[in-house]
């Protein structure tokens, strides 16, 4: 099995912009979040699951799901939350470990926004890499991305671990506080240390074999 690395952060860390440098270097990168979508396209099980949970009035005209509104709905409402994550992250999780068995290059990455408040794929990963930078430029970063108001980003990060928290759970740390450019060298350092891993754990299992 290939050295799974689970990389997490908060919201406007940095995830994909780090997590695309490691697949610019040939490693294999499997997203939680991508898989969630895919699971919940039209016909896909998460889909059909959500509708006859919470009514068919979440398809929208064309078809698909109406993501804005089972957004709104499940952070209003707890119950409906814990409701859809019972839906989702079985079928998430099992996803996730079938495409990582899939994986070609020798080390994988697999990104997990909430590994750690979650801990559903705690046991797939053999080491984690948190990205960090501090709170006013998560707010600051997804602002710019998006058309949320700032409260309304403190409000998710409220629902994530504190930072201290992330860091002191991390094996490994990207430092994203400063520019992108600073995302390279650190990248090819950790990506360096993990083949080195990879290879490590590859030469015991074939000893053992
Ligand atoms: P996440 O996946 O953790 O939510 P992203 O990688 O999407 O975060 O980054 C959030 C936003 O901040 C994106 O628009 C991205 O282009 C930008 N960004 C990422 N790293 C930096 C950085 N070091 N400096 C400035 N902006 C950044």
């Amino acid at each position: 099995m290939t050295l799974v690395v689970g990389l997490t952060g908060g919201i406007g860390s940095g995830k994909t912009a780090v997590a695309d440098a490691f697949a610019a270097r040939g490693v294999d990168v499997t997203d939680t979040d991508r898989l969630a979508h895919a699971l919940t396209a039209p016909g896909a099980p998460g889909f059909g699951a959500i509708l006859a949970a919470f009514g068919r009035g979440l398809r929208r005209p064309d078809g698909s799901l109406d993501r804005a509104s089972l957004r709104r709905l499940v952070f209003a409402d707890a119950a409906a939350r814990t409701q859809l994550e019972a839906i989702l992250h079985p079928l998430i999780r099992d996803a996730a470990r079938r495409e990582c068995t899939g994986w070609r290059s020798p080390y994988g990455l697999l990104v997990v926004p909430l590994l750690f408040e979650r801990g559903g794929l705690a046991d797939v990963v053999d080491r984690t890499l948190v990205v960090d930078c501090p709170e006013d430029e998560q707010v600051a970063r997804v602002m710019r991305r998006s058309a949320l108001a700032a409260d309304e980003v403190r409000a998710i990060m409220a629902a994530q671990l504190p930072r201290a928290e992330r860091l002191r759970r991390a094996d490994d740390v990207l430092d994203n506080a400063g520019s992108p450019a600073s995302i390279a060298p650190q990248v090819d350092a950790l990506d360096l240390r993990y083949r080195e891993m990879a290879a490590a754990a590859a030469a015991i299992a074939g000893r053992g074999a």
